[in-house]
């Protein structure tokens, strides 16, 4: 016993001693990797002009009280930025404030996951993803959104967006058939999109229903769009054949369609419901193959159940989120598994989001870049010191990871 016990105790200190060591990065990566200006995946910039309620189509900033994650929690991180430094840059910059924003967390360009875009967040620094989500519910959502008080506020906030929609289709009312709203309204807003120089559709239906979004036949999709009011079960079929057309629409039109694929904000999210595992029926859709998927988030908690899908050859997926509310040290465990599967469909991302008046878009963007860094340098060292990769290929998949993949899917 005594034998075993002198044997085990130096054997912990060593692999405590291991990973000690695993996790510093390599003061030339860590350079390198500070120097290469990112692109952005996923975010949602404010405009500079005060007042702005466009960052998202569901802000998430009025929810029941919940546990909130600890690294969203004031005074649990630490910005170069202050209220007056914000003030005092808005004033310098004006229009040019956000832009000014980028410059400070090292991104070159951020795609601004927003309702609408406006002067001082347009191109060339930033890109346009608007909000699909109000498409795919075009009936009487009230049973939907009589579920909790956060289903109430959202499907509030989509029934305004879709009543957006149908005015800039130049329509008054919804069409009599689902043949009719899919090619005055749903085709002709994404293209309005595609004009305005959209890259991507966001759906944010993880925060709305579970992402099965399940084949579903034409006639009896039309038949629920005729009823109106109709059960849940039946509004699914309905909802899962726009999404895919959508989709199908979206790989027509050269633009990819962005899920978000994650635990999300709200005392009343359902998680199991935006396990990206729901995704593979329509990851498996011949028909949608010309169709790249991002999934935003990279799926966190299901990191591990995500991996797999990198093989089908139109899934992505970006740690946005991951880079703000994990450490480094945890979120580099999950992007080395990736990076030694399908390194080219990986992407930096922050998510920087206003949250709260400690933490807005420019403080979460700042510690989301500062930390996606550092996992990504430890990750990288790691496969290094492990004899993975080769220190040639470890700058590349640096430049792969904080931009050239964003640059591949959209053809920047
Ligand atoms: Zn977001």
């Amino acid at each position: 016993m005594i034998g075993s016990r002198a044997f085990l105790l130096p054997a912990t200190l060593l692999l405590a001693a291991c990973n000690r060591e695993q996790t510093a990065v390599d003061p030339q990566l860590a350079a390198e990797i500070a120097g290469i200006k990112a692109i952005d995946n996923h975010a949602h910039p404010v405009l500079a002009a005060p007042g702005d309620r466009e960052f998202d189509a569901l802000p998430v900033d009025h929810m029941e009280p919940q546990s909130d994650p600890a690294a969203l929690r004031p005074g649990s991180f630490k910005t170069p930025f202050t209220a007056d430094s914000k003030a005092a840059a808005k004033r310098e910059h004006g229009d040019q404030y956000p832009a000014w924003v980028l410059d400070q967390i090292g991104v070159e360009i951020m795609l601004a996951n927003r309702v609408a875009m406006g002067t001082s967040v347009g191109p060339p620094r930033f890109r346009w993803v608007p909000c699909a989500d109000a498409l795919i519910f075009p009936l009487d959502n009230s049973l939907l959104a009589a579920k909790n008080s956060d289903r109430t506020a959202f499907f509030a906030l989509e029934d305004k967006l879709r009543a957006r929609y149908l005015a800039e289709a130049g329509l008054s009312a919804m069409p009599a058939t689902l043949a009719e709203y899919v090619a005055r309204v749903v085709t002709p807003t994404l293209e309005r999109h595609k004009q305005g120089g959209a890259v991507a559709e966001k759906f944010e239906a993880a925060y709305l229903r579970s992402l099965a979004f399940d084949a579903a036949d034409a006639a009896q999709a039309d038949r629920v769009y005729r009823t109106g009011t109709p059960s849940a079960a039946d509004y699914k079929v309905l909802q899962d054949y726009l999404f895919r057309y959508i989709a199908a629409e979206c790989g027509r039109l050269g633009m990819a369609v962005h899920l978000h694929t994650a635990a999300g904000a709200g005392g009343y999210f359902d998680v199991s419901g935006a396990n990206p595992l729901n995704l593979e029926g329509v990851l498996n859709d011949p028909t949608l193959r010309k169709t790249k998927f991002v999934m935003v988030h990279g799926g966190w908690p299901f990191t591990r159940e995500i991996t797999p899908l990198l093989e089908k050859p139109n899934a992505y997926l970006d740690f946005s989120s991951q880079s703000l509310l994990l450490s480094p040290a945890t979120l580099a465990v999950t992007l080395r598994e990736w990076l030694e599967h399908v390194p080219e469909k990986v992407m930096f991302a922050t998510d920087a989001y206003p949250y709260s008046n400690e933490m807005g878009w420019e403080e979460g963007g700042w510690i989301a870049a500062h930390n996606g860094r550092e996992a990504l340098g430890r990750a990288l060292t790691g496969m290094v010191r492990d004899g993975a990769i080769t220190h040639m290929r470890v700058v590349e998949l640096a430049r792969m990871v904080l931009r050239d993949n964003a640059r591949a899917l959209y053809g920047f």
